[in-house]
């Protein structure tokens, strides 16, 4: 398995995107993608250009739509569902997940957090979160400065608290990309592990969890019971569960490097254990959790100590 830098949230002039399917496609390429999703406000109108498009650049296109609601967003990867959107409403959102999830489709919880009205309608995400338990992921970081702020605090306490609740949410980034963004503010990636970048293969991936965003810090994480080691996003037997974790700076990262790292966190529901920890050095915490287990990755960057990456979950427990 293999982690890849994928972008699972962007927009054509489909919708209100500024690029067409084929510059997306060319700009995905240029900044080293090795997949991407479509994911339009309510069309998959510039889907099949951008999938012939990233067939010719060897780029991994998921088909997918952004349903975009007066509630809130939620993109939808795979390609099975595009129609759904049209009578959702707040009684039945968690009917149109299972729905679409039924049809193979990825459903991630959009900027929840995000400002709404009147900086834009429907951002901010109002649905009941016990409609939104069944989806696949969360974007716990989304847009510019995906790491920064108040608001991706809350989406990472929000999202740990879907986890309490036995939610099986990945996390993940959402660029949110309108722009062809040519010196791109500061934005971070989602990492896929997954067998190939094939677009069955990514999907799959996130379905289990395999995941974790980052801002410049690729993750070698895993979780290691009775002698044997699981990737992230895994199900663990019973027994004590050693964290390792390497860290390398990603050399394809292009804005605001972190200069350095401090420490790393095991997050679970009993609380927080911390390490100290520097790129290219392997460090392990022991732990014991019942339910689920996420890794915070922490570094110098801007001159201050930031938040540069979260993993998805490891698991107790059984599936919900
Ligand atoms: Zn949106
Ligand atoms: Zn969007």
């Amino acid at each position: 398995m293999k982690f890849y830098r994928c972008e699972l949230h962007t927009h054509t002039v489909s919708s209100d995107g500024k690029m067409t399917p084929e510059e997306l496609v060319d700009r995905a390429t240029e900044c080293g993608y090795s997949a991407i999703a479509l994911t339009d406000h309510n069309t998959v109108a510039g889907v099949k250009r951008a999938v012939d498009a990233g067939k010719k650049r060897g780029l991994t296109v998921i088909p997918g739509i952004e349903w975009t609601t007066f509630y809130g967003h939620l993109t939808v990867t795979g390609g099975g569902s595009d129609v759904l959107w049209r009578d959702i409403t707040p009684d039945n959102i968690d009917e149109k997940i299972a729905r679409a999830q039924s049809l193979g489709d990825v459903v991630t919880i959009a900027h929840p957090l995000r400002m709404g009205f009147p900086l834009c309608s429907g951002c901010h995400c109002v649905y009941d979160r016990a409609k939104l338990a069944g989806a696949d992921c969360y974007e716990i970081w989304s847009h510019y400065y995906p790491n920064e702020g108040v608001v991706a605090q809350k989406q990472l306490a929000e999202w740990l608290s879907f986890l309490d609740k036995g939610c099986r949410m990945a996390a993940v980034y959402g660029y949110d990309w309108h722009n062809r963004d040519d010196v791109p503010p500061s934005y971070a990636c989602t990492y896929v592990g997954a067998e190939s970048a094939d677009g069955k293969d990514v999907l799959a991936a996130i379905k289990k969890g395999a995941t974790y965003v980052s801002v410049g810090v690729e993750a070698d994480c895993a979780a290691i019971v009775n002698g044997r080691e699981y990737p992230i996003g895994s199900e663990l037997p019973a027994g004590e569960t050693r964290i390792r974790l390497t860290c390398t700076k990603s050399e394809d990262y292009r804005s605001d490097k972190p200069a350095e790292l401090t420490r790393f966190a095991v997050v679970t529901e009993r609380g927080r254990e911390e390490m100290p920890i520097r790129f290219g050095k392997t460090a392990e915490i022991i732990t014991t959790f019942d339910k689920y287990c996420v890794v915070e990755i922490y570094g110098e960057r801007k001159r201050e100590e930031q938040l540069l990456a979260v993993t998805s979950a490891f698991y107790r427990g059984g599936a919900r």
